[in-house]
This record gives structure tokens, sequence and C-alpha cells, in this order.
């Protein structure tokens, strides 16, 4: 049985589609939530019958500090969690486990970062990005950390509002550079951004940023084949073992 005490009740506010599987999920928490840019939560269902509470972590897309909690989730048809968060009705009650953690953070020994994510793996990039901006908006921050932020998807759409958003930081900042690519332009016939899948497109754009590699980290999220394939990039580029981080999102099977 779920020790609740270890746990807060999450309201589901609202989906956001940026796909037929594809969403923002946002939901509010009792009280702000603190945690590092880049962990994950285990959030979920109880349900009254079941021997076992269904929880699933996801990367929190949100910046830390705030009682609103955002989400990029894919639905797994097959799967038992996802499925049902896209029936939920706004004002649903979910599970979130108090304690957000993970090793997925900003690596602050070092000053560049290259952060590579298939679709919903950018989400870390996102409470990393969005944490910063509001450091150095605040003052809290006066020398900005510099971001590669590749993002890769099949379809432009599925790179969701997060496009926008990262477009903008690309524009109106001096710190971070986005390249979004997609994998299936032939389904996608208006799309004149980069092409082919994040590994593809790695090499080339990690070269022409020229960050010294002995002050730069990587980081690699979400599918598990893009993540083997970029590590490799990263590896015969130059970059130590240490400077390379990853979060799986799943095991093929
Ligand atoms: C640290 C961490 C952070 C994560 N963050 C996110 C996130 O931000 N957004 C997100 O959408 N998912 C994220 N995931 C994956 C998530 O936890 C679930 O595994 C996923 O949502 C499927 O849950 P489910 O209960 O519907 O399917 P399950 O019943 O758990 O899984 C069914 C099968 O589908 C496989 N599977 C799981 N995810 C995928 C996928 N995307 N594509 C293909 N097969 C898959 C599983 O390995 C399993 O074999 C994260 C996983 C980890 C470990």
């Amino acid at each position: 049985m779920l020790d609740l005490d270890q746990y807060s009740a999450l309201t589901f506010v609202e989906r956001i589609d940026f796909a037929e599987d594809l969403a923002v999920f946002r939901f509010r928490a009792p009280a702000p939530v603190d945690f590092t840019p880049g962990q994950y939560a285990t959030i979920g269902l109880v349900d009254s019958d079941a021997d076992r509470p269904l929880l699933r972590p996801y990367s929190v897309a949100s910046a830390p500090g705030s009682t609103d909690l955002e989400f990029f989730i894919e639905r797994v048809d097959e799967g038992d969690l996802t499925p049902r968060l896209w029936e939920l009705e706004p004002g649903a009650e979910l599970w979130m486990r108090k304690k957000i953690v993970g090793r997925f953070v900003l690596d602050t020994d070092r000053h560049y970062h290259v952060m590579a994510a298939t679709v919903t793996g950018v989400g870390p990039y996102i409470s990393i990005a969005r944490h910063q901006q509001r450091a150095l908006q605040s003052g809290k921050r006066s020398t900005p950390h510099q971001f590669l932020v590749l993002h890769g998807a099949s379809r432009s759409w599925e790179l969701g509002t997060y496009h926008d958003e990262l477009s903008a930081l690309d524009r109106e900042t001096d710190w971070l550079s986005y390249v979004p690519t997609v994998s299936r332009p032939w389904e996608d016939p208006d799309w004149n951004g980069e092409l082919g899948r994040v590994e593809d497109v790695l090499r080339k754009h990690l070269d022409a940023a020229s960050f010294p590699l002995d002050q730069t980290a990587a980081y690699t999220c979400g599918h598990p084949q893009m993540i083997d394939k970029a590590q490799g990039i990263f590896e015969r580029a130059g970059l130590s073992e240490e400077a390379i981080h990853e979060e799986k999102y799943f095991v093929e099977r």
C-alpha cells in the first residue's frame, strides 16, 4: 500500500496536444515544489482496488519553486499509465512522490553544455533553460552557462511549443543555440530546418559551436538508440566519459 506521507496530491489542470500521442500535461501541487532542474518526478494513479500504485518517472519541464508542474509526455498505447493519463479530466487527482530526484542535472563544473534530445527528452533542458533565464533576469546569476540544444522529432509539430520557446531564446539571448531537426520531412513539406535524426546532425553542430572541449559537458535524453549513438559521437569528438550524461526513458525490448 502507498505510504501517503511520502506523496503529494496533484490536481490535473490541462493537457495541450502536439500530436495524437504527444502532449504537455500541467498539474498543480498543494505547495511550491523544489528540485534541481533536470530531475524527474514519480507520478501516477492509486486505484483503491489495486494492490500496487501505478507510478512512472517523468522529467519535470517546469522550473523549480512553483506549484505549477509541467511534463512533456508520449502516450505508449500498450503501456499501463500513459493511456490513462489521456483519459484524465481537469480537476482529477494524481499522486506524486514528494522527493523529486535524479542525477541528470547541469554539470556545473563546466561552462558549455551540448544537450541532445528526442521529442519528450527535451523536458529537462526546458527546466534548466527556464531556471537560468529567471536567475539572469532576477540578478541571481550574472554569467550564463552556454547551451547548444539539439531537438529531434519525426515531424516538426512533435517538437511542440518547446520549438517556439527555444527558438525565442536562441534569437533573444546570447547563451542558447537551438537546432531542431526533423527525420520525416516528406510528411512535413513546410519544414525548412535541419534534416535527419539528432545523431545525424550532432557532430556538425558540435564542431560549429567550437566549445572548448575541456569545459564542455554533453547530455543525451530520451530514446535509447539516440543516446547510444550520440554518446559514441561525443566520445569520438574528444569528450571524456565523466563529461557525458544520459537519461534513458526506456529500455528497448
Ligand atoms: C528518469 C526517467 C524520466 C522519464 N521522463 C519521461 C518524460 O518526461 N516523458 C515521457 O513521455 N516519458 C518519460 N519517461 C518514460 C516513462 O517513465 C514511462 O516509461 C512511459 O511514459 C510509459 O509508461 P506506461 O506506464 O504507459 O508504459 P509501461 O507499461 O511502463 O511500458 C510499456 C512498454 O513500453 C516501453 N516504453 C516506455 N516508454 C516508451 C516510449 N516513449 N516509446 C516506446 N516504448 C516505450 C517500456 O519500456 C515498456 O516495455 C521517463 C523514464 C525515466 C526512467
